[in-house]
């Protein structure tokens, strides 16, 4: 007798399809709604609350299956469950996405038309921005001090904004031009007006830039804005873009967003789904940078993850030193791998690639040339995490980003490494990362939802 071959399976086969669709009606609600990662804060922050997650810092004193959470500036947030043990079972994802920020001065005008200058975030193909609708989400902050809240180009009858591609007939020297460089950075800029400014002056109608006198009559007018006020902004431009079946066979969601907003949304319903008291404290984090490197005090390198856990222990019955407490827990990261595109397969070694459809992806290592920059999952933690998704008969599938050398990323396992803790990337494959519109399996994503749920329960009584 031979032994038995691995064969990938189709994780629609094991799953119960009503409640897979169920699950995605919501899941797609959550990406139309949210775009930016303070709006992920505020959208992660009302559903604890919900569930009765309490401020940790409001409380004094922590007993077992407590539920609690701490919040930092708007763009990061920490979820935990106090268990009866000092070790920790950690899931992190990331709520930041690649996109387009506003620069500090954005408006000017050139040829009739204000203009807004721009810095891109993240890793993107700079061609897929153009003529495509674009979303202003953010904030600015006055010289009073006072917040204003921006959103523009979201609903029906509010205005897009557009980064304008030069016509074919005219692009012979464009064409000439590398994909990569195809469209530049300083190209990547917006059309927001082309209306002269007027009042009863007739002098006025012989200023210079009238049109972006006029938008900016429109920010101070409408939101209260100063062009001065845009030097302490965060205004980010999105797709304009609704979150959508894909497929005849609805098997799919084409989303912005998706990388990682797709492992931010299953952990946070895996961790409000849990129920009575655990051995080992449920930590839940949702990290800001992670698409730049994950610096920043925001992000996954600062120190918010042991604050809160300082603070937590402070107010528990446990006696325990905190680098003690991390090097005997576990973690994964929560983060996308790249599904197999029929259209580009040479880019995949693809007997260790992910494929749409089945299941969640357990990727042992990540990193590039020689599995530089990355944290590696040992053999016995990938073990352990095998037997509790089969146990639960949760479909998963082994995968790896791209062939040797042919180029690479991270993600903020190691940083979670970092700490102590064993640690492991799982998430669903996503086709088309990092695009204005990326593509999931509405069976991977629940999958998703299963697997942290199960790595949250499992031996954990
Ligand atoms: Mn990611
Ligand atoms: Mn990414």
């Amino acid at each position: 007798m031979g032994g038995a071959l691995y064969e990938r399976k189709w994780a629609w086969d094991s799953l119960p399809r009503e409640e897979v669709n169920s699950f995605s009606e919501e899941y797609k609600g959550f990406l139309s709604e949210v775009k930016t990662e303070r709006e992920s804060v505020k959208y992660i922050l009302k559903m604890a609350k919900k569930e009765g997650f309490e401020n940790l810092e409001d409380l004094s004193k922590l007993s077992p299956g407590d539920r609690v959470y701490m919040e930092l500036r708007g763009k990061s947030i920490i979820l935990g469950i106090i268990g009866k043990e000092p070790r920790f079972r950690v899931i992190g994802s990331h709520i930041d996405a690649p996109r387009i920020d506003l620069k500090p001065l954005p408006v000017y005008e050139d040829s009739g038309i204000a203009m807004l200058k721009t810095h891109y975030y993240g890793g993107i193909k700079k061609y897929q921005w153009v003529n495509i609708p674009l979303a202003m989400h953010g904030l600015v902050v006055l010289k009073s001090g006072e917040k204003i809240e921006v959103k523009i180009g979201e609903e029906d009858d509010s205005p897009v904004l557009l980064v304008p591609d030069l016509l074919p007939h005219l692009a012979k020297k464009q064409g000439e031009r590398k994909l990569s460089d195809g469209i530049k950075g300083e190209e990547l800029r917006l059309i927001f007006g082309n209306m002269p400014y007027s009042d009863s002056n007739e002098k006025n109608k012989k200023e210079k830039d009238r049109v972006k006198k006029n938008v900016l009559r429109i920010l101070k007018e409408e939101y209260g804005i100063e062009e001065e006020d845009l030097i302490s902004a965060e205004l980010e431009i999105v797709p304009a873009l609704k979150a959508r079946d894909a497929g005849i066979d609805k098997s799919m969601v084409a989303a912005y967003g998706q990388d990682d907003r797709v492992c931010a949304f299953t952990q946070l319903k895996a961790t409000l789904d849990l129920n009575g008291v655990f051995k080992e404290t449920i930590v839940s984090c949702f990290v800001d940078r992670e698409e730049i490197g994950s610096d920043g005090d925001t992000g996954a390198k600062s120190n918010f993850l042991e604050y809160f856990l300082e603070e937590l222990m402070d107010r528990s019955a446990f006696e325990e030193k905190l680098n003690r407490a991390l090097i005997n827990s576990k973690a994964i990261s929560a983060d996308v791998n790249a599904a197999v595109n029929p259209l580009y397969k040479e880019v995949h070694e693809e007997q260790n690639a992910a494929y749409l459809g089945k299941g969640v992806v357990l990727t042992k290592y990540t990193g590039a040339r020689g599995k530089y920059l990355a944290s590696e999952a040992h053999a016995e933690y990938v073990g352990w995490i095998r037997k509790i998704l089969d146990e639960r008969k949760i479909p998963w599938q082994p995968g790896l980003l791209g062939k040797v050398d042919e180029g690479g990323g991270g993600t903020i396992a190691k940083y979670l490494a970092k700490r102590g803790m064993q640690v492991i990337d799982m998430g669903p494959p996503v086709l088309s990362m990092h695009s204005p519109y990326e593509i999931t399996s509405k069976a991977d994503v629940y999958s998703a939802y299963l697997a942290y749920k199960a790595f949250f329960e499992a031996e954990n009584k």
